[in-house]
């Protein structure tokens, strides 16, 4: 470790005490359990916490990256150079004497949970994140989506925390949402999300569960079970990247424990022990083929954090 992030982690050890851990195997903080080691890592409990532990670290100009629920990134077996903030920012709040109702949550509550409890309260609006696994500041950034539903077409505002220590409230538009993605994932801004608010409806709340079921069900057939990431690559215009991918026979196909899914090809699913290298030769080896077959190429939805050979 270097001299600027031994300073940096006496800092934080100061701030954090032992929230504050050194040399943490990633691959539990990630939804495919893959990944090597963070020097630094620290927990951060609330929204104040997350602000203040990226001021600090811009502060000391030490490089770090926010981790939420870690199901949109490979993270590579030789882990990462930043320090990682493991975001648990959980709070919520629920302001139902609106209208239109509103929920607001700290960027580190899981979305999944966060729908299932608007919806518990008969408020519509989120049944299609239900089944998300990840936080809200995972979600924002990468405009996650599902069943027709996503984040462009819910978020209200998002709080955005700047380098320079300013802190705006981002519409819709100022996101600059495409699909899977947002301008903080495209400019690489640095730019922390401290918490989002979503517009509701108040809602039949038999309807609205029921309609949760019908994802859930729709999800528990279409995809499978296991340690993943979700879809790898992002789904080409009027095409589907699975789809693809099944159509150049590599439905099963392994490399150690890492396999495309035989239920779903967008899927890789880690069987055990897989490492960051058996998942990215795999995604090498379902570009390549998809490229030759359909002169295409296929763009990754997940991100790759740490050293990665370029994807050709
Ligand atoms: C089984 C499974 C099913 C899935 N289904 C879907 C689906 O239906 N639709 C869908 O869109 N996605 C899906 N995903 C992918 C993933 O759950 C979503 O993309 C999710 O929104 C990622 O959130 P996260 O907290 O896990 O992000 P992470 O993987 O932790 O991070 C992803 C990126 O966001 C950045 N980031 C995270 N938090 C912040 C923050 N607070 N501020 C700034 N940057 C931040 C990280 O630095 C990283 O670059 C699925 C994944 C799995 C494993």
């Amino acid at each position: 470790m270097n001299r600027t992030a031994q300073s940096s982690v006496e800092v934080l050890r100061s701030m954090f005490g032992d929230a504050c851990q050194t040399d943490v195997a990633l691959a539990r903080y990630t939804a495919a359990r893959v990944g090597g080691v963070a020097e630094v890592l620290v927990f951060v409990n609330s929204v104040d916490e997350l602000a203040q532990a990226s001021q600090q670290l811009w502060a000391l100009d030490v490089p770090f990256l926010v981790l939420g629920g870690g199901s949109n990134v490979l993270v590579s077996d030789r882990g990462v150079r930043e320090v990682v903030l493991i975001n648990r920012a959980r709070e919520i709040e629920i302001d139902t004497t609106v209208d239109p109702p509103v929920v607001w949550a700290g960027s580190g509550a899981n979305f999944g949970s966060l729908a299932r409890r608007v919806a518990s309260y008969g408020l519509s609006g989120l049944e299609w994140a239900a089944g998300i696994p990840g936080t809200i500041g995972g979600a924002v950034f990468g405009n996650a989506g599902a069943h027709g539903g996503d984040v462009a077409g819910t978020l209200k505002m998002a709080e955005i925390l700047h380098r320079d220590g300013t802190r705006d409230s981002y519409s819709v538009g100022e996101m600059g949402f495409e699909y899977r993605s947002s301008r903080l994932k495209r400019e690489k801004m640095n730019a922390v999300v401290l918490a989002a608010s979503f517009r509701l409806a108040t809602g039949d709340p038999l309807l609205v569960q029921k309609k949760m079921e019908d994802y859930a069900e729709f999800r528990h057939r279409t995809q499978p079970p296991g340690a993943s990431m979700g879809s790898m690559f992002k789904n080409p215009l009027g095409d589907y990247a699975g789809r693809l991918i099944e159509a150049v026979g590599l439905k099963g196909a392994r490399v150690g424990n890492a396999e495309i899914s035989t239920l779903h090809a967008n899927f890789f699913i880690n069987h055990g022990d897989a490492t960051a290298s058996d998942v990215f030769e795999l995604i090498s080896v379902a570009r390549k083929a998809v490229m030759q077959k359909f002169n295409l190429a296929l763009e990754l939805e997940i991100e790759l954090l740490g050293d990665f050979p370029p994807l050709d």
